[in-house]
């Protein structure tokens, strides 16, 4: 009875709870270092966590979105009409999915996970498109999965996940010239890079998503959106789950937004962190950090194995992420924290 083509499937589990993971290593959940999932590590604003416990937890939240899409809409600098709000910028990626239920998405890889997942669930084939060895996009051979194998829509990030590069402005523009929607994912855009949402008013095929995960610190809550023409965003806000965003969530997201000269401080202190951290990362001198726009780093492992540096770094209450794949042979991600964040992990890494 159950699809067999999603026999394969596993469940995608990136992340654990904070107090499993502390018990699995045997230190006490305030020593932990977390620099695994890009979260920001000041955490929300107290204004903003007191908007959300004082929301109507009894009463349904608004399908319409008015208050949270006329919040965003202000922060873009763009018209309601053209935002829709979701539970993260995951849900924004499945509904375009199931919007345009394309016989194939293109992912250009190095990429985020949830793209291929999403994809697969909802029977679309994912056109995985190798990145160029400085992680700058392939556009021919996007080009070519548009119009030789029927891909419909076009993941891109800016900056990237996990490599930190941000798009090439004249690649982009090519790109926007095909008969696909390309979906702009500006997760960090906060960190870095210039948002590409200027150039929605000349393309309605562009969607640029958006996240409070990251600069508003609250990826708990789950809040994302997209910016796109009005008659996009007619289509997705009819598709989503009517109400995708809690009455907490949505709460916070507005209170996130006003409160947003404070939170600024704690975004540039995170860039800061990164500038400090790939200085100090680099002076080992067995590790190469690579220029990044976001609030993580990707770093080469010359001589070691980065999967062995994880595992000393885990066993020492500091969780980073590793990679050893083809497509990303011996990285480490390492997310900018605060200051005393970097140095336990400078201190560790000294002990290696
Ligand atoms: N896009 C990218 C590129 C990401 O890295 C992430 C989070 N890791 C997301 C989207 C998901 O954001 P959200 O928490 O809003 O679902």
């Amino acid at each position: 009875l159950l699809r067999e083509d999603l026999d394969d499937l596993e469940e995608y589990l990136p992340v654990k709870p904070l107090d499993v993971l502390a018990a699995e290593i045997g230190v006490p959940v305030d020593r932990l270092v977390k620099l695994d999932a890009n979260e920001n590590l000041y955490g929300p604003r107290p204004a903003v966590r007191e908007a959300a416990a004082r929301a109507p937890f009894h009463i349904y939240p608004d399908p319409g979105q008015a208050r949270l899409r006329e919040a965003i809409a202000g922060y873009v600098g763009v018209e309601p009409g053209q935002i829709v709000a979701g539970t993260g910028a995951d849900d924004l990626i499945d509904v375009l999915i199931r919007l345009v239920l394309p016989p194939a998405v293109v992912i250009p890889t190095p990429a985020f996970g949830m793209y291929r997942f999403l994809a697969k669930i909802l029977r679309a084939r994912p056109i995985e498109v190798p990145r160029r060895p400085n992680f700058d996009l392939d556009v021919v051979a996007i080009r070519h999965a548009v119009q030789h194998q029927g891909a419909r829509l076009i993941f891109l990030t800016h900056p990237n996940n996990p490599t930190g590069n941000p798009i090439n402005r004249a690649e982009l523009e090519a790109l926007l010239a095909l008969d696909a929607i390309i979906a702009v994912d500006e997760a960090y855009i906060e960190f870095g890079g210039s948002s590409v949402v200027p150039l929605i008013a000349a393309h309605p095929n562009l969607v640029v998503l958006r996240t409070f995960s990251k600069w508003a610190g609250l990826a708990g809550l789950r809040v994302g959106y997209s910016v796109s023409a009005p008659e996009l965003a007619t289509h997705m806000m009819a598709l989503k789950q009517p109400y995708n965003v809690n009455v907490a969530a949505e709460a916070a997201a507005i209170a996130a937004i006003e409160h947003r000269a404070e939170i600024a401080e704690d975004i540039a202190a995170i860039v800061a962190e990164r500038e400090r951290m790939s200085g100090l990362l680099a002076a080992l001198g067995w590790l190469q950090p690579l220029p990044s726009c976001a609030n993580f780093v990707l770093v080469a492992v010359r001589g070691r194995s980065a999967k062995e540096v994880a595992a000393a770094l885990r066993a020492r209450g500091i969780l980073v992420r590793y990679y050893d794949r083809p497509d990303l042979h011996n990285y480490l991600r390492i997310s900018a924290g605060r200051p005393e964040d970097t140095d336990a992990l400078m201190a560790a890494l000294e002990e290696l």
